[in-house]
């Protein structure tokens, strides 16, 4: 088919071009002296966006699922009891992983379309008077159901009920395009995978883990080999790995931080709030239903939307993929069928969202979904264009430019000018 395929399922996202560029490099030996400012800058740059201080990250071969796998056995042991949400396909997941390594998890069931309930975890762990459960498993961004928890409330929660056990949070789907504040919100294991927010393909599993979570390594009786912190820290301590790492997958990270950065954290969150408002006002005009229940829980980087009863929501993504190029993202398990997701995170504009607007209000119409032409991307369109950043100056502006026009507008915003 001509032209480019609109990839807009929520991850792998697009991969930007620089990245791309940045990643075709010849193989190079990875124990030279050279070799660790490329590890050691990537460490440091990493903290930044997980907002950690003193949080140790670590950069394994794998993915997302792996991420989830190191956070538990590096910190915890067969039997452990934890506490967890379950409301949507990805915090089932890793459910299922954390009781396939022999931990009790104690679930909290949710229904799909909610986020974390930060009164029952309190309730859950007041009740807890022998500090038995070492752990609470937060899904961050359901990827499934298009929902973000609220960790700092979570983590409010635990603190609330005084109760010592540790937080880890799947931010898979949110880190690098959702505000993430690891010191701030007492995460001590946050996970991510490099396909999403990060622009890069899948390839790298991310951990950053808090001193705290490293203090209870020694304890830990899970068995490790792969996953092991320990045997990270000790080579990744002078910018080595105790593998052969995945040599363009790093450069690709350096250039994807090095993107996120120039734009500014907050200019990419603010970014994917418009993007994703946009996407939530076509919703509303197609006269349709998000599966997130209510505002609270919107998330920023992708919409679950329901189809109405009757129609399929994989004809939708079928139709949209062969007839227009278009990749949606499928509804999972429970929500199979009765919703199709758009992905709306990583290296995207209004413009190139448009696309995939005016593609799955194709479909649904190809499928007999009675919505009125146009009327979705019209709607984005006018809350685009009433939230546009002032226009750049003739030739473009720097990178700094765009940035510090996009904090003047957002102030004056907040004062209301
Ligand atoms: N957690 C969330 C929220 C996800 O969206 C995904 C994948 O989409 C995963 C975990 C699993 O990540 P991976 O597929 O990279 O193993």
């Amino acid at each position: 088919m001509p032209g480019r395929n609109h990839l807009f399922v929520p991850g792998p996202t697009n991969v930007p071009d620089r990245v791309l560029r940045a990643m075709h490099v010849a193989m190079e030996d990875h124990r030279s002296s050279k070799f660790p400012e490329l590890p050691l800058g990537l460490f440091s740059e990493l903290k930044k966006v997980f907002k950690t201080r003193d949080g140790q990250p670590f950069i394994f071969p794998a993915t997302g699922t792996g991420g989830w796998e190191a956070a538990i056995v590096n910190t915890r042991s067969p039997g452990d009891k934890m506490l967890a949400c379950r409301f949507g396909q990805f915090s089932h997941l890793w459910i299922d992983l954390a009781q396939r390594q022999g931990l009790d998890v104690q679930v909290l069931e949710v229904e799909w379309g909610e986020g974390a309930p930060p009164e029952r975890i309190h309730e859950a762990l007041a009740a807890d008077k022998n500090h038995e459960i070492k752990g609470v498993m937060v899904v961050h961004n359901e990827t499934a159901t298009g929902v973000t928890s609220d960790v700092g409330a979570v983590r409010k929660a635990i603190d609330a009920a005084k109760h010592p056990a540790l937080l880890y949070v799947d931010s898979v789907s949110g880190l690098g395009s959702l505000d993430f504040r690891m010191d701030e919100w007492g995460v001590d294991l946050a996970v991510t995978g490099s396909q999403k927010g990060l622009m890069l393909p899948a390839g790298l599993g991310i951990v950053c883990a808090s001193q705290k979570a490293l203090g209870q390594r020694a304890a830990a009786k899970c068995h490790r080999v792969f996953f092991d912190f320990g045997d990270m820290i000790t080579a990744n301590a002078g910018g080595y790995f105790p593998y052969t790492p995945a040599l363009p997958m790093l450069y690709g990270l350096r250039e994807s931080l090095t993107i996120l950065h120039e734009e500014g954290l907050e200019n990419v969150f603010a970014r994917h709030h418009r993007l994703a408002e946009g996407t939530r006002r076509a919703v509303k005009a197609w006269g349709l239903e998000l599966c997130a229940k209510a505002p609270q829980w919107y998330s920023d980087t992708v919409s679950a939307i329901m189809v109405p009863p009757g129609f399929n929501g994989a004809d939708v993504i079928d139709t949209a993929y062969r007839r227009y190029n278009l990749a949606l993202g499928a509804g999972l398990a429970r929500v199979a069928g009765k919703l199709f997701r758009i992905g709306h995170l990583g290296d995207l504009n209004e413009l190139m969202l448009a696309g995939a607007l005016v593609g799955a209000e194709m479909a649904m119409r190809d499928v007999g979904i009675q919505v009125t032409p146009g009327s979705g991307v019209a709607a984005a369109e006018e809350y685009w264009r009433s939230t546009a950043a002032p226009l750049p100056p003739k030739g473009g502006a720097a990178p700094a430019d765009a940035q510090k026009a996009a904090e003047a507008k957002q102030a004056r915003a907040k004062v209301g000018a």
